[in-house]
Parts: structure tokens; sequence; C-alpha cells
């Protein structure tokens, strides 16, 4: 079987959102990008995380059609698919219907950038897409359309998509908006919502950029950040 480890980073992944309760039962989906291949491994339509094994992973090329593998893909590869077609720099794709998120996909309100993490791992506000039922082409390219050069996006009525350079980091947009969705509704309950402005956000995605132990921009050193 080819893409081992690959393999075991899908399997690992579709653990853990199902482990945090990003996802009920079986609902949700893993996809990870072959890298320099025009390939995806996802995850099965319809089977226990909890059970989930690396031959239940399935290998589809980038038009969503089946490379090898025994089971049924996910119902949304043709999401997963079109997201890797259109965007190259996409690497791993987690889709949940984590509660808060899903309030706002059901309000058919984007979720703003209002905290400093939502600006720095996102960097916009998170559309929605207009309702179109799941597992559908049409909503495959709705998703694709909403999403656009960014980094999630709502489904309405149905959930969350975020998308990363590899699957820790489309786990950590995920967690981010799902955060962002549950403080908007507590900051609305204390009667205001400010929003952060298009500068800061700005400031924010250079100074995450350059954040960490390895700066990531060759003057990262001069910015005295700790
Ligand atoms: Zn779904």
């Amino acid at each position: 079987m080819k893409y081992l480890k690959e393999r075991k980073t899908v399997v690992a992944m579709a653990r853990r959102i199902y482990e945090e309760k990003m996802v009920p039962g079986t609902w949700g989906n893993v996809s990870l990008k072959i890298k320099d291949q025009p390939l995806l491994l996802i995850t099965p339509s319809g089977m226990e995380y909890e059970t989930m094994t690396i031959e239940d992973i399935v290998l589809l090329g980038l038009d969503g059609e089946g490379v090898e593998g025994e089971r049924i893909p996910s119902t949304e590869k043709r999401l997963h698919a079109g997201i890797y077609q259109q965007r190259a720099d996409v690497g791993a794709i987690v889709h949940v219907h984590s509660n808060y998120a899903s309030a706002f996909a059901v309000a058919g309100r984007s979720i703003p950038v209002i905290l400093e993490e939502t600006a720095q791992v996102i960097g916009h506000a998170i559309q929605v897409t207009p309702y179109v039922p799941c597992g559908t082409d049409e909503l495959a390219l709705q998703v694709v359309q909403t999403l656009g050069q960014g980094n999630a996006v709502l489904l309405a009525n149905h959930g969350l998509v975020g998308v990363g350079g590899d699957l820790d980091q489309a786990l950590t947009v995920c967690q981010v908006a799902e955060k962002t969705a549950l403080v908007c509704i507590l900051a609305n309950s204390l009667g205001q919502v400010n929003e952060l402005c298009q500068a800061d956000i700005n400031l924010l995605k250079k100074k995450f950029a350059d954040y960490g132990q390895t700066p990531k921009t060759t003057d990262a050193g001069k910015t005295g950040k700790g």
C-alpha cells in the first residue's frame, strides 16, 4: 500500500475531530493532498472514526474519481477535489460540523474578525455559501467560489471547512473559527461586538508569519518580537 505515512496522518486527524467533538457520529471528513502528485487521500463515507484504519482511507485523483481503495470515499469528495484543483497552496482540508460555527451557518451570517488569532490564523471574515444540499456537485462549486483565496468557509445550514498547508494547519483554522464564533455570540450577548480593522488585521497577519522559534522572513529577527 502506498502513502502509509500520509494515511496515518489522515486517520489520526479524523479521530481527533471526533474526539474534540467537532463532529457527531460519522459526519465530517478529512483529506490530504499527496505532495507533487495529482492525488489526494480522503476519509471513507459513513465509517466510525474510532475503528477507522489506514486501509479504509481512499486514494482519489484530483477529478474526485477513485484510484485505489476498497471503501466508498466521503460523499463530499468533489468539494475536496475542487478546492485542491483551485488552490495549489492548499495541502489539507478539514470539514467539521462544530456547534458555534454551525450556528452562524444556520443564521446565514459570516463570522467576523474579532480576535487576534482570527486575524492571524484565518485573516478574513468567514463567508457563508448559499444553501445547497450536502454531497452535491453544486455544493462543491459554491464552496470553491465562496472560499476563494481564503482559509475557511461556512456551508449554509451544514458546517465549516478549513484549509491549510497541512492537516494541523487546517485543524487550527477550524478550531480558531469555532472559538471566534463562540466568542462572537458571547460578546453579542454583552451588547457589543468590536471588529478588528483591516490595518490591524494586516499587521497581525505579518506578526504571525514571523512568529515562533524559526523566523520565516529574512528580517524577522529585527522585529524585536518575543
Ligand atoms: Zn458535512
